[in-house]
């Protein structure tokens, strides 16, 4: 039998649960400060959804899907992102009553990609969907949150990377221009990118072979080329990071791997991690995505943070974790297996208290038991014999220094906080 895991899918256990619950607590916070509510959407979709939403030129679809047919010969596809099915399931429940329509998802997503640090095919995002308004006041709050979540972990060396990819309007001329600009260098550029100029152009600017980008530095750059109410929606959004005093730099060169996006899009990315798979999250906006899919005009932005990604870059960082094991908890010692139902009890008692605590499965002498206890990190013991069973008076070792107190649990049960303290 195979006892490993398929490639590119992780057990999560030990400190990266740590980080992991302390990432989703973080952002759990911030999307109730900011108004979000939760949607949780099955991790399959009809193929249709993706194809789509995603767009069938994008990378997603074309080569990194994990779709296949059910038993009664439908298509299915494992989610790869969180958009999409969020967007089926706001027109497909009419959650547009009202507008803004604000949530948030944290959820596991597939791509069949090449898998290596912080890049894997099976991976967690958490992210927020922000539909029915075209302010961009809306852009700069998501931007906003985006950039808070990784502020709150403690994390210093981001960049912030916007920039705008313009509208139906101005695209379509764009990419021409773009087009005609790359013609002559076709032969120069690698064989993923002479076939992305004839399905998705914009996608050569992704491109990490050094020749392709040093033909494209020097390319017209579509933020150069939007027309004029892109331009301006992106100047106010400009001016309100400006105003809330978050940092970004304008990357002109900026493209994302989905075809819904429109106007703004942003990435968030740290010198810390190493530069390939650098980027912890992004997002932009989507104004007709809804539409597209048959749901009424609403024009939408969101973004979606990498939680496999963020939790390396804390463990790289030693951002302080503060665990649930810093604090003080009880190991309870049983001296004899007829003390097992009194031992419950007590362990209940503790329970109640919030006091994270276990119990001996096994009667051992009590120098091995401590041992056990101090190998799992506790901080205190409680040994429970005769006397303690009848008296009620239980005797607490702290182990680090086996400095001991004794309390009567029944008669005085609040001492145990002055004990631990
Ligand atoms: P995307 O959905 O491609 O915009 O990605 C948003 C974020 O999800 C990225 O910035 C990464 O942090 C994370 N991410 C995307 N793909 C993967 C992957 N294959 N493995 C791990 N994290 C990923």
């Amino acid at each position: 039998m195979v006892i490993n895991s398929p490639r590119g899918t992780a057990d999560i256990f030990g400190d990266d649960i740590i980080c992991r619950n302390l990432i989703i607590e973080q952002a759990k916070k911030l999307f109730k400060l900011f108004n979000y509510s939760q949607i949780i959407t099955p991790a399959f979709e009809h193929t249709e959804v993706f194809d789509r939403g995603i767009g069938q030129s994008t990378d997603i679809v074309k080569k990194e899907m994990y779709t296949f047919l059910d038993r009664k010969g439908r298509s299915l596809t494992l989610r790869p992102e969180g958009t999409a099915p969020v967007v089926r399931a706001i027109i497909e429940h009419k959650l547009y009553s009202k507008i803004p329509v604000k949530l948030f998802y944290i959820g596991n997503m597939f791509r069949y990609e090449r898998p290596q640090k912080g890049r894997m095919r099976e991976f967690w995002q958490l992210g927020v969907e922000a539909a029915g308004v075209d302010n961009p006041v809306i852009d700069a709050e998501v931007i906003w949150l985006l950039a808070l979540i990784f502020e709150t972990l403690g994390f210093k060396k981001l960049k912030l990377l916007v920039n705008s990819v313009g509208c139906a309007d101005c695209r379509p001329p764009y990419i021409n221009i773009f087009k005609g600009y790359i013609k002559p260098h076709l032969e120069s550029l690698c064989s993923d990118c002479r076939e992305r100029y004839d399905t998705n152009p914009l996608r050569i600017f992704d491109c990490k072979v050094p020749s392709c980008a040093k033909i494209i530095s020097s390319s017209p750059k579509i933020y150069s080329n939007i027309c004029s109410s892109c331009a301006k929606h992106f100047n106010t959004v400009t001016d309100l990071l400006k105003a809330l005093n978050i940092p970004f730099v304008i990357k002109e060169e900026l493209v994302r791997g989905f075809d819904y996006y429109t106007r703004t899009i942003f990435e968030i990315i740290s010198e810390d991690l190493e530069s390939v798979q650098n980027a912890l999250g992004g997002g932009g906006r989507y104004d007709k995505l809804i539409e597209q899919f048959g749901g009424p005009p609403l024009p939408s932005i969101g973004f979606a943070v990498g939680i496999d990604r963020t939790i390396v870059l804390m463990k790289q960082l030693s951002v302080s974790l503060s665990k649930e094991d810093s604090q003080s908890n009880v190991f309870v010692i049983l001296l004899e297996r007829r003390f097992e139902k009194y031992g419950l009890e007590f362990l209940n008692y503790l329970r109640k208290c919030d006091i994270r605590s276990d119990i001996s499965f096994e009667i051992k002498k009590v120098g091995a038991q401590i041992k056990l206890a101090k190998k799992n990190e506790f901080t205190h013991a409680a040994v429970i014999g005769e006397d303690e069973a009848t008296s009620g008076n239980i005797t607490v070792k702290k182990l680090a220094d086996f400095t001991q107190n004794q309390f009567n649990w029944k008669k005085d049960p609040h001492k145990i906080y002055d004990i631990l303290k």
